[in-house]
């Protein structure tokens, strides 16, 4: 174990953990104050989650979506970044554990901003997770797009029609943005890109499925908008079925029960799971040393200033936090990162913080298909491709960095103006690796970063250790 000191002089040492969006906000935010920042990130890149779908479905490379956080603060003199799993924060002693391949390393702080997010929730039905993966990280999505590519391949050697079906059936579970994006473009796949290129089946007859237990499709958004999202799903060979809550998920497909309780099966190879979020466990771990309550979805209850009730040194933003209703958003990370950034501004120039988070709701959107989008901007809304160019637009801004801005750019123009996909690359190990990790057993399970435990770093074959 390593304790890591101070980097120089007196200056406030802050902590951030997560380069998500509310970590990285924060740490840029604190550029030129005159405090030491160290940002812990379980994973090398800052993800643009929202445009995971579309690593998925082959449209935009993994690291379009998810630059080198080193690299986006490396002109930044005071900030530090550390590539780590936080296992552990003790508010009494002012400490954060990270653990790395087996090697463990404790960060003392004066100001901590925790920015972990929050990962897929299967409501209590995690071993679903085998067939029907999430959408939340670089994994995720290789892991979908091998299945979603490799499903076309497996039914073109199939000779039995109702493999041929199962195979070419896509359910993706959940109707918010995330499910709607993804199969709007799981049919603009099968229908346009792959049209004319396979000689057995004709992937035009794909099925693609987009089913929730709520009644309608996009709920947080305006009803008009859903409706528009819903025809136009339809209109592109996308079936929507409402009222359908999932009892079950195999290797052979889903089983759903409807509304008037009668349950039905769907024979699908490739079930997707875009449904229901839980907070990092970081949260819990809070909440038990501050007192901070915590909900089922293991979001803190945080003071109205985003800190933890007799902590005004813990700020917590993001996915992770519970306060007067606040979407799990984008805007919700950055906005909140930044807050916390400006408190620790503030008490290093000896100013009093602001007492009360206030966030600038800036509207939500989503894409349906090429083309076609819905934008709920409070009173004004949009819909069709005005509301897609917004979404364009609004995205190519928030993609970090100007290389990934331009290669995003780049490939739009090939999948959108053409009916190409520049990303269809998928490898076995993309597809099988998840499975052999947890075959590994639960000592793996400590990193997902690449170790094990520190009693257990990991020895190949040929005696090296692996990385
Ligand atoms: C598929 C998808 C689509 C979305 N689409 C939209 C959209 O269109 N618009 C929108 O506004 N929002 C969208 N969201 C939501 C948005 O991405 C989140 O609200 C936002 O990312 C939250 O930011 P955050 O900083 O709280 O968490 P994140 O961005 O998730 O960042 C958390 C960070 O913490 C790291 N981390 C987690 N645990 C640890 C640990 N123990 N130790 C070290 N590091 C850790 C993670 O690796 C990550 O870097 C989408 C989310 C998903 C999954």
């Amino acid at each position: 174990m390593t304790t890591a000191t101070q980097p120089t002089g007196q200056r406030p040492r802050v902590v951030i953990v997560g380069s998500g969006f509310g970590g990285l906000f924060a740490a840029q935010r604190l550029k030129k104050a005159p405090v030491d920042v160290t940002l812990i990130g379980k994973t090398t890149h800052h993800l643009f989650q929202p445009l995971l779908y579309q690593v998925a479905t082959g449209i935009l490379s993994e690291g379009e979506i998810a630059p080198a956080t080193r690299e986006i603060l490396s002109r930044q003199d005071n900030a530090r970044v550390v590539l780590g799993e936080v296992t552990d924060i003790d508010l009494a002693a002012r400490t954060v554990t990270s653990v790395v391949l087996g090697r463990t390393t404790v960060h003392e702080y004066d100001e901590l901003i925790v920015a972990a997010g929050a990962g897929q929730s299967y409501f209590g039905n995690d071993q679903f997770a085998e067939y029907a993966p999430g959408m939340k990280s670089i994994d995720d999505a290789l892991e979908l797009r091998g299945r979603i590519f490799g499903a076309f391949e497996l039914a073109e050697l199939a000779t039995d029609p109702a493999e041929i079906d199962r195979l070419l059936t896509f359910v993706v579970v959940g109707a918010g943005p995330t499910g709607v994006e993804m199969a709007g473009q799981i049919a603009e796949l099968a229908r346009r890109t792959l049209r004319r290129d396979f000689r057995n089946i004709d992937p035009t007859s794909a099925r693609v499925i987009l089913l929730d237990a709520a009644p309608k499709v996009l709920p947080p958004f305006a009803d008009s908008l859903g409706q528009n999202a819903h025809k136009r799903l339809n209109e592109i060979g996308v079936e929507v079925q409402l009222g359908a809550m999932v009892t079950n998920v195999d290797a052979d497909g889903i089983v759903v029960k409807d509304g008037d309780g009668h349950e039905r099966r769907i024979h699908s190879a490739t079930k997707i799971w875009a449904a229901g979020v839980q907070a990092s466990a970081l949260g819990k771990l809070l909440g038990e040393q501050s007192g901070a309550a915590v909900d089922r979805a293991g979001r803190v209850s945080v003071q109205p200033d985003l800190t933890l009730p007799g902590h005004p040194e813990v700020h917590v933003v993001g996915d992770m936090i519970s306060l007067n209703r606040l979407p799990g958003v984008a805007q919700v990370a950055i906005q909140g990162g930044r807050f916390a950034a400006d408190a620790v501004k503030a008490r290093a120039a000896g100013r009093p913080t602001a007492p009360e988070f206030h966030y600038h709701d800036k509207g939500s959107m989503a894409t349906v298909a090429r083309f076609a989008a819905v934008a709920d901007l409070g009173k004004l809304k949009f819909t069709g491709f005005i509301a897609w160019v917004m979404w364009l637009v609004v995205h190519i801004f928030y993609v970090v960095g100007f290389k990934s801005r331009f290669t995003t750019a780049l490939g739009w123009a090939v999948s959108f103006l053409g009916r190409g996909r520049g990303q269809r690359t998928a490898t076995q190990q993309q597809v099988y690796g998840r499975l052999a990790l947890e075959e590994l057993g639960s000592s793996f399970e400590v990193s997902k970063t690449g170790g094990r435990k520190d009693a257990l770093v990991a020895v190949d074959a040929t005696g090296r250790e692996s990385a």
